[in-house]
């Protein structure tokens, strides 16, 4: 049933020779020899792996007609390292639970590797050992467009690039540029010469990129909806699941009192110099929690270091994880998201620029000593 691997699959052999090329049976068998086989690499949380995912992976296959394709859980995303994600072992069996149908994946296989090494999840040393591991395979890492404008905050990207070619793939929200003057400044700098949609690098790997019939899914998105009891079968192939496993629920059970919780982060927010901080009783109005906390921090950096400190605070007190952190990146409104809690961290103006409070404006405030 498992098409889980933390070597590769063995039937490995390429069904394909192209025609144009075999003019003489030698030469062909030359050929046959030097050719790279073609690995489709595609990492990430999968927290959970949801149809987004899926449509990218199929689109991918029939395109690039990859060899094999690993699809590869991370244990912990280093640039996410305040969020709690569902188990590793729970990530991979929804996984390996989605790509089942072996018609559709019929090579896509799901690696352990990044779960079983632990702690922090790094690209660049999962290639280096698959590279290490699997000579003569040339790699395609694959991602959504998202991820395009923070590669180069991951650790070692331009040793990424030495290792493997970049596949980036529309995703919703997320604009992809066609003349390289768009395109992120870090990559302009990675590139030898781009014509749209492929792009050379110093590297002597490629870029490209790749156009699906977008789905407006995100994985933090089906994590809120579980948690609010609402249905996440149109979003995901693994929503039962998550209802049997109770994936998303055991958190809940955490807090008591959400109203007290709420209290208790505005005051870790006060004692680490946040201004004009409140706190809200939203259950008289129909919002998307039961409680919210606002607060302000004098500069990006200390916009986010409250956020860390609360979410430290929550999780050595009452061992809870926010359910997502959005925003942290460019630390000028940060949402961290505990379910019937959601707290609003703003850098100094932008909070006047969005009002948000107005929206609250039939809510009762929570006094705060
Ligand atoms: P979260 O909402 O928690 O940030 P996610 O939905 O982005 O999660 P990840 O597991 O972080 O899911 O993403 C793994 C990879 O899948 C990333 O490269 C991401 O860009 C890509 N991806 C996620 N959702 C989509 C989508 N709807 N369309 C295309 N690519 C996607």
């Amino acid at each position: 049933m498992r098409k889980t691997n933390k070597t590769t699959s063995k039937n490995t052999k390429s069904k394909k020779t192209t025609s144009k090329r075999v003019a003489k049976g030698a030469k062909t068998k030359a050929q046959r020899r030097t050719r790279l086989k073609k690995i489709g690499i595609f990492g990430g949380t999968f927290d959970p792996i949801h149809y987004g995912h899926l449509n990218s992976i199929e689109t991918l296959q029939s395109a690039l007609k990859f060899d094999e394709f690993f699809v590869i859980p991370a244990n912990q995303n280093p640039l996410r390292v305040n969020s709690r994600t569902a188990i590793g072992d729970q990530r991979l069996e929804m996984a390996q639970l989605a790509l089942s149908d072996q018609e559709r994946f019929s090579n896509v296989h799901v690696l352990t590797d990044e779960i079983e090494r632990g702690g922090l999840s790094y690209t660049a040393e999962t290639l280096r050992r698959l590279t290490s591991r699997l000579p003569g395979c040339e790699f395609y890492l694959c991602m959504g467009a998202d991820q395009l404008n923070v590669f180069d905050r991951w650790r070692d990207y331009r040793k990424i690039l030495s290792l493997s070619n970049l596949i980036i793939t529309t995703r919703p929200g997320h604009e992809i540029a066609t003349s390289k003057s768009g395109l992120p400044a870090w990559l302009q700098d990675e590139l030898k010469s781009f014509r749209y949609p492929i792009g050379k690098l110093k590297t002597n790997k490629t870029i490209r990129f790749v156009s699906l019939n977008d789905i407006d899914v995100s994985a933090s998105e089906i994590r809120r909806k579980v948690r609010h009891g609402e249905s996440v079968e149109h979003l995901t192939p693994v929503a039962n699941y998550l209802v049997e496993h109770k994936v998303y629920a055991p958190e809940d059970r955490k807090i008591d009192d959400y109203r007290e919780f709420a209290k208790f982060c505005a005051k870790i927010a006060i004692d680490r110099g946040a201004l004009n901080v409140q706190a809200y009783d939203l259950r008289q109005i129909a919002q998307p929690s039961e409680f919210t906390v606002v607060a302000t921090g004098t500069s990006a950096r200390h916009t986010r270091g409250l956020c860390e400190s609360i979410a430290k605070e929550a999780r050595d007190n009452f061992d809870i994880f926010p359910l997502s952190t959005e925003g942290l990146q460019e630390s000028r409104w940060v949402i961290v998201d505990y379910g019937h809690l959601i707290i609003h961290v703003f850098f100094d103006y932008v909070r006047n620029e969005y009002r948000i409070e107005d929206l609250w404006a039939g809510a009762s405030r929570i006094e705060l000593k």
